[in-house]
């Protein structure tokens, strides 16, 4: 479909994605109804917002539970409003997953506000909700740091114990289909965010060189035990045939991953300065092209960001970039 009545972009290709979004979602808690009129000063009322909006989502909803008052102070607070008017995806995503614990509403408000993926810089019409980032397509189906890891990974990869994963960002999958070639996950798996598990092992091995010696040599030890005890058992001892260690990485299908899409949900960028939520919208020329930057079909513009695209590929004629010819 064109963009604001021309031929240059579309909306969205004719493609389901499959993410965490995507499965369906019990209505969020709206509360009780007939709410009361707040009756603090409006300064205390707004010294009291800032307080709210740092707190970590969880804690802001326990306390809108209090009471119908703690309610109605909670369904003012203008970021808020802002989260379950336009975006309540990300809330049912962030408590689905059980991620609240590390974002506050200030977070999430801040990315929703927010149009350009952490990584590239392109249109980011994604949000990554263990550490709640926006982020872009192609980068959340490419980069190691979007594909969460289950917790044997991440000590394996990073030379941590399970009590250094304790405090690190951690999520619950929900069973379901991911990813555009609709791939089944039957299990509820912990997962653990890429990053803070990374910085966790350099922090505690001082350098990555060193952390990846320290991993390196207990993998091998690893090694050594199975073999050992695989000797034995081979050699008609009554020990139970014993599994090898993972010494490698999953396969990794990048954008057929379903991983890769169980923290991730579409969500509009909210531009104060525009009357309506701005989802993104594709370049035509760019359509048919699946490889690489700057023309790929899944990276999104916004009218801005498409100035400077077609400053970069050429004008568009006959749905195709036309570079112009310098006399
Ligand atoms: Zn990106
Ligand atoms: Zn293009």
């Amino acid at each position: 479909m064109p963009y604001g009545g021309n031929e240059l972009t579309y909306a969205s290709p004719n493609i389901e994605d499959y993410t965490l979004d995507h499965i369906r979602y019990v209505h969020l808690d709206k509360g009780q109804r007939g709410h009361l009129v707040p009756t603090q000063r409006l300064g205390a009322l707004e010294l009291l917002h800032m307080v709210l909006i740092q707190l970590d989502i969880p804690s802001l909803t326990a306390f809108r539970r209090v009471n119908r008052r703690a309610t109605s102070i909670v369904d003012l607070v203008p970021q808020y409003k802002a989260i379950t008017t336009h975006a309540p995806v990300t809330l049912w995503g962030i408590f689905t997953i059980g991620t609240g614990r590390w974002i506050s509403c200030q977070d999430l408000y801040e990315k929703l506000s927010t149009a350009e993926c952490e990584s590239c810089g392109d249109f980011g019409g994604y949000l990554y909700l263990i550490t709640c980032c926006r982020v872009c397509f192609l980068c959340f189906t490419v980069k190691a740091d979007y594909l969460p890891l289950r917790q044997a990974d991440a000590t394996r990869k990073f030379g941590l114990d399970r009590s250094h994963l304790e405090n690190l960002p951690t999520m619950k999958t929900v069973p379901g289909y991911y990813s555009p070639r609709e791939i089944k996950l039957r299990d509820r798996l912990t997962l653990v965010d890429y990053r803070a598990a990374r910085r966790t092992g350099i922090a505690i091995h001082g350098s990555e060189s060193k952390m990846n010696e320290h991993s390196v040599h207990i993998q091998a030890k690893k090694l050594e035990k199975y073999n050992l005890r695989r000797s034995k058992h081979t050699a008609g001892a009554a020990n139970p045939n014993p599994r090898r260690p993972r010494t490698e990485d999953e396969f990794d299908g990048y954008s057929s991953n379903p991983k890769r899409f169980v923290a991730i949900v579409r969500a509009p960028f909210l531009n104060p300065g525009a009357t309506s939520l701005e989802w993104g919208f594709h370049c035509s020329a760019c359509r048919s092209h699946h490889y690489n930057r700057p023309l790929h079909w899944r990276r999104k513009f916004t009218k801005d960001s498409l100035k400077a695209h077609i400053e970069e590929c050429g004008e568009i004629v006959d749905g195709k970039h036309v570079r112009q010819q310098l006399i």
